[in-house]
């Protein structure tokens, strides 16, 4: 568990996402942070939606939309190559 959010890195990218959801209101993208802030409100932010897997706080400090973990994204992106 050494590699989850703290309090700290939650509010940072919480405030990451409402910033996105403001600036780039009506895109993909803010329709994903919007989803990753409803997650946060209910306690399952920073885990894949497919698999329950904790996401790395490396990767959502990167990207802190994200929904899968790098195996679901992989396995999706496959899909979505195809
Ligand atoms: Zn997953």
């Amino acid at each position: 568990m050494s590699d989850s959010l703290s309090a700290q890195q939650l509010l940072r990218i919480r405030s990451k996402l409402e910033t996105i959801v403001t600036e780039q209101a009506g895109t993909r993208r803010a329709d994903h942070c919007e989803a990753a802030l409803q997650r946060m409100r209910s306690g399952e932010y920073g885990y894949c939606v497919e698999c329950g897997e904790e996401i790395s706080a490396a990767r959502l400090a990167a990207k802190p939309e994200v929904a899968l973990c790098v195996d679901c994204q992989a396995l999706k992106d496959e899909e979505e190559d195809a």
